[in-house]
């Protein structure tokens, strides 16, 4: 037997199956001032960039700590629906799923001198029995470890395209920008292990390719530059960059050549294009993905080895892959979002559905159940949509005022029962964020849209 509350929040369809979402049930402090987002920040000045005051002003992430988030509903449906994503591109390549702990032992790190190298950065804790240990900024220690346990490997086996999506600790000297730079946030990072250089090299252009495409699907302009190896080392290296003011890294183009590369990686600045000899224009980036070809840098110092085919033992040519999870949300959000609302890559829109039924007590007020019948009707009709139409059940509130907050929130899909759903037959008004798009559409024509 259902409880009340469940049946409060789950208004069921006539049909008895799926459900009605209602947004006066959702968890999410809205409508925050500025000075409001300031105090949650705990912050004096401006808040340092627009995803940063819109996804705390419209409730999507609460500060907990410096450069610690609470991630709420509607940012964890939008994070699932990237990581299915992300899933679906590494999968294509021949990806398998891991999950490594977060718990990473100090010998490891040692071991490669990243426990000296990495400073400050790398948070670290002692157990009951003194044993040091780090929360996993990276996990290339980690993983080849792992790859090195299992002693009986055969180059038939390889590649290994291991990855996993986790949450990441680095105590950043300065976390800001929101989710752009936490303390802790989610990646998917992933390793490869190949038979040969070649192979190895081959893998690499793979999982660009799959970067390429999981931005492409989310029609974010990316540049692909050359990039510094830093403290992960190897010898290849390419940042994945959205191109914005706020960012934090400096690029070069090539407008003539495809060319592009970090700044840090150039010997002078005013170096021309080095492959066309051309000149080069600047910009500024966020750094999404980073993508790196490590040869044996790590598999030597682990042993992680596999019988070649000449029955000798071989080691792992190997490559790290980083993708910044939530760092992708909210720059989507900084580079598609306008001052006052809300932009998603419309595959990530945590509902792609609002229906605002009339107000309690206007002249439209009978057509109250019209709407709900377009609900069941689009839930019943188009089972993809299912758990992502929301009813904007704040009948104390004007259709107005709700499709300013529905604006703001940025559903692609925005319905309205007004004057003209009274009309036979009934007309609702579907506001397409995307394009900008008003049109008036029948149930049918509404179902035939979404
Ligand atoms: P940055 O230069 O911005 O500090 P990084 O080069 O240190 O990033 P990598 O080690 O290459 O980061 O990690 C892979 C990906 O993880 C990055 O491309 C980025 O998208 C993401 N990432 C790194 N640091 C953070 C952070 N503090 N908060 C959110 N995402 C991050
Ligand atoms: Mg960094
Ligand atoms: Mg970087
Ligand atoms: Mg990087």
């Amino acid at each position: 037997q259902l409880s009340t509350s469940y049946h409060r929040r789950y208004h069921h369809c006539a049909m008895g199956r799926g459900q009605r979402l209602l947004l006066s049930h959702m968890f999410q402090p809205q409508n925050l001032r500025e000075d409001q987002v300031l105090s949650l920040e705990g912050r004096l000045g401006n808040l340092t960039c627009k995803s940063q005051r819109l996804m705390l002003q419209v409730g999507l992430i609460l500060p907990a700590s410096p450069g610690c988030y609470h991630l709420l509903p509607y940012t964890v449906r939008a994070m699932e629906k990237l990581v299915r994503m992300i899933d679906q591109e590494m999968q294509a390549i021949g990806g398998q799923k891991i999950n490594m702990p977060s718990l990473s032992p100090a010998e490891l790190w040692q071991a490669t001198s990243r426990w000296q190298l990495m400073g400050k950065e790398l948070l670290r804790i002692r157990d009951r029995h003194g044993k040091e240990y780090c929360l996993g900024p990276t996990h290339e220690e980690a993983v080849t470890a792992l790859v090195a346990s299992q002693k009986n490997l055969s180059y038939k086996q390889l590649p290994f395209l291991l990855y996993q999506v986790t949450r990441k600790f680095r105590d950043e000297p300065r976390p800001r920008f929101g989710l752009l730079r936490g303390r802790e946030f989610y990646m998917k990072d992933m390793y490869t292990f190949d038979a040969s250089p070649e192979a190895a090299q081959q893998t690499y252009s793979l999982v660009c390719d799959a970067y390429c495409s999981l931005f492409h699907r989310l029609g974010l302009q990316f540049i692909k530059a050359q990039a510094d190896v830093g403290s992960i080392g190897g010898t290849m290296s390419h940042e994945f960059q959205l191109p914005v003011d706020i960012g934090e890294d400096r690029l070069v183009i090539c407008p003539n050549c495809s060319f592009s590369a970090n700044m840090e990686t150039l010997d002078s600045l005013q170096t021309n294009c080095p492959a066309c000899q051309g000149p080069l224009t600047e910009t500024k980036g966020i750094e999404v993905g980073h993508t790196f070809y490590l040869g044996t840098k790590y598999s030597s110092i682990f042993n992680a080895q596999f019988a070649n085919i000449h029955g000798e033992l071989s080691l792992a040519q190997m490559g790290c892959y980083g993708l910044g999870v939530t760092r992708i949300l909210a720059a989507a959000i900084e580079v598609l979002s306008t001052e006052d609302c809300i932009r998603w890559p419309s595959l990530l829109a945590p509902y792609q559905v609002c229906l605002i039924p009339p107000k309690k007590g206007s002249k439209e007020a009978v057509a109250t159940e019209l709407m709900e019948h377009l609900h069941d009707h689009i839930i019943e009709g188009a089972s993809q949509l299912r758990g992502e139409v929301l009813l904007d059940d704040r009948t104390h509130l004007t259709i107005g005022n709700r499709l300013k907050d529905a604006n703001k929130f940025g559903y692609p899909f925005v319905v309205i029962a007004g004057k003209r759903a009274l009309e036979d037959p009934a007309h609702f008004e579907v506001w397409c964020q995307n394009t900008g798009e008003v049109v008036f559409l029948t149930k049918e024509g509404v179902l035939e849209l979404l």
